[in-house]
């Protein structure tokens, strides 16, 4: 389909830092020939987003990029997506140009691509992204479709992690990444999986997504809990920074301590002891999925259910209560786990049961 020339006019969101939000009327810019129009259907509340509603956004601005939209119009270089087709964004493309990319190493391409730097995001009605992060995502409920670039991330730790069949698992914070890399590593191994929050909550759905054991931070210290199954293979940390010493000495010997959590300030600075990990070969493998990979893998495990998206997203809210929904994430952490935004005009036929009023 050829570009119309009419002007689209989204509703959009742009925050400001702690949690407020105004919604404005933009213009969206022409399609191009490698853009594509999409109309979204549901867009995550990511960690990031709670970054920069909480602190990072001093001026208004765009946000939201865990998203699932309809295709609306696709620009004339556009062939693997068509006008009504289901989609999800990649929030940061490789370039497939670079030495790195030419190299076969996608996955160090720093030339990026995504939707970061465009006036409207996916906190919106309607946004314009480049074809390049547009990835198919027919047979899943746009809701639950939303979820796979935070699967991708979860993806990318359990690959890193490099789970044996018998390793023992250790999750470490069991956020939306945290559980539904334990729901992905409960399918990989048959060794125990164990999972540690602070959050009682959390711990529930880790136990129901087949955690063996699972533990409250304040009931036993990392280390002890390594001591007691025998140390851990593979530990998944999606937790603050302060959580790696202690989960580094609940590695077993050949431990791969994978790790996503982060701090921006002094938190991110922690002291590990190095003699420890030497003679206990211990590996600490930082996962940072950007360029973010793996969305097909993503989705193919939540159309088979070994992600159940369902049980991943707990709340959702029309994009005009965005406000109401960061501040919903921010204060309660024990029955939050992903929120999804979906557009007022879709709210009535999308949100479903369990819809948040
Ligand atoms: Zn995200
Ligand atoms: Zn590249």
């Amino acid at each position: 389909m050829s570009p119309s020339s009419d002007p689209v006019t989204a509703t959009a969101a742009y925050v400001t830092a702690p949690y407020a939000v105004e919604f404005r009327h933009v213009p969206l810019r022409n399609v191009g020939p490698h853009d594509v129009l999409l109309e979204v259907l549901a867009t995550g509340i990511c960690g990031y987003d709670m970054e920069i509603a909480g602190h990072l956004a001093a001026e208004p601005r765009p946000f939201g990029h865990e998203t699932c939209c309809r295709v609306r119009e696709i620009g004339s270089c556009v062939s693997h997506v068509a006008v009504g087709d289901t989609v999800v964004l990649e929030s940061s493309a490789f370039c497939g140009d670079c030495a790195v990319c030419r190299n076969g190493r996608v996955d160090l391409c720093r030339n990026l691509l995504g939707i970061g730097a465009e006036p409207v995001q996916a906190f919106a009605d309607v946004l314009v992204a480049p074809a390049r992060v547009v990835v198919p995502a027919v047979g899943l409920h746009p809701t639950v479709a939303a979820l796979a670039e935070p699967c991708g991330v979860a993806v990318d730790m359990i690959r890193l992690a490099e789970i044996g069949m018998t390793d023992r698992v250790l999750v470490v914070g069991a956020g939306p990444i945290g559980l539904m890399a334990l729901a992905m590593a409960r399918k990989a191994t048959c060794g125990e999986v164990v999972a540690v929050d602070s959050n009682p909550g959390r711990l529930a759905v880790a136990s129901q997504l087949g955690a063996d054991a699972v533990y409250a931070r304040s009931e036993a210290p990392l280390p002890e809990i390594g001591r007691r199954h025998g140390g851990f293979h593979a530990l998944l940390v999606s937790a603050p920074p302060s959580s790696l010493p202690g989960a580094i000495a609940a590695a077993a010997y050949e431990g791969r301590v994978v790790f996503i959590g982060f701090d921006w300030g002094e938190g991110g600075k922690v002291t590990i002891d190095t003699t420890a990990m030497h003679l206990g070969k211990v590996q600490l493998r930082p996962s940072f999925a950007s360029p973010a990979l793996f969305l097909p893998m993503a989705l193919d495990l939540l159309r088979a259910g070994v992600v159940p998206g369902e049980t991943i997203v707990s709340h959702r809210f029309p994009l005009s209560r965005l406000g109401d929904a960061l501040r919903t994430v921010a204060s309660e952490r024990d029955t939050t786990r992903k929120a999804m935004v979906i557009p007022d005009a879709r709210f009535a036929e999308l949100a479903g049961e369990g819809a948040t009023e």
